[in-house]
């Protein structure tokens, strides 16, 4: 696995999605996938490449250094947004398995008490983001273990190196095509979605970083 395809030659790019438009059919529509993907995760890419160009125009002497917090703060906004879609997409898959391996299902068992507690947390967050945002099971960064957090627009709402590793976007053009105002029931078929594999590769992959 790649764990850094959002970044190439220099520049933010988009990564190709690792399944057709349609293959979330018909949990999550070919139109919104295609919307999603194409042009929504496409602007945080390209609002980000933009924002950093500003910051070494700036640097370089090119450009008001009195607009430095206005493009720090945009590249800040379209980065996040820009890794959480990609760890999104690759979060989902067409040909779910039934839940995480050995050692997440451990570790989520010690954090958590149950697999279904956990859930119901992450359930819950997702349903109750206000507004726009997302919600994410990550590792802490003081202790190790798992943790949810809650993410308002894509700004996080953890502590400095906070690793996520399954993120649920609940952004309306996530879901409104398909589900119009009924969040809980796409959160309740985006779960059904979770590629459980690739979030135990982040998992193993995350704790390996730590060390
Ligand atoms: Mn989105």
């Amino acid at each position: 696995m790649d764990t850094h395809p959002e970044y190439a030659g220099g520049q933010y790019v988009l990564p190709p999605l690792p399944y057709a438009c349609s293959a979330l059919e018909p949990l999550i529509g070919e139109e919104t996938v295609r919307l999603h993907h194409d042009k929504h995760h496409a602007a945080y890419v390209a609002g980000a490449n933009a924002a950093a160009e500003a910051l070494r125009e700036i640097a370089a002497g090119r450009k008001d250094a009195s607009l430095t917090p206005l493009y720090a703060g945009q590249l800040a906004f379209n980065e996040a947004g820009h890794i959480l879609h990609t760890l999104y997409w690759n979060n989902m898959t067409p040909a779910p398995k039934s839940g995480p391996p050995a050692e997440l299902a451990e570790a989520i068992r010690r954090q958590f008490g149950s697999f279904e507690g956990m859930m119901l947390l992450f359930r819950t967050t997702a349903v109750n983001v206000q507004g726009s945002g997302w919600s994410l099971l990550g590792l802490d960064p003081a202790s190790g273990e798992l943790q949810i957090a809650g993410v308002e627009k894509h700004q996080c709402g953890a502590a400095p190196g906070f690793a996520p590793l399954l993120a649920c976007d609940v952004w309306e053009h996530a879901y409104y095509l398909g589900y119009k105002n009924d969040r809980a029931a796409y959160v309740e078929n985006f779960v059904k979605l979770i590629n459980w594999e690739d979030v135990g590769r982040r998992y193993e992959s995350a704790r390996r970083a730590r060390r």
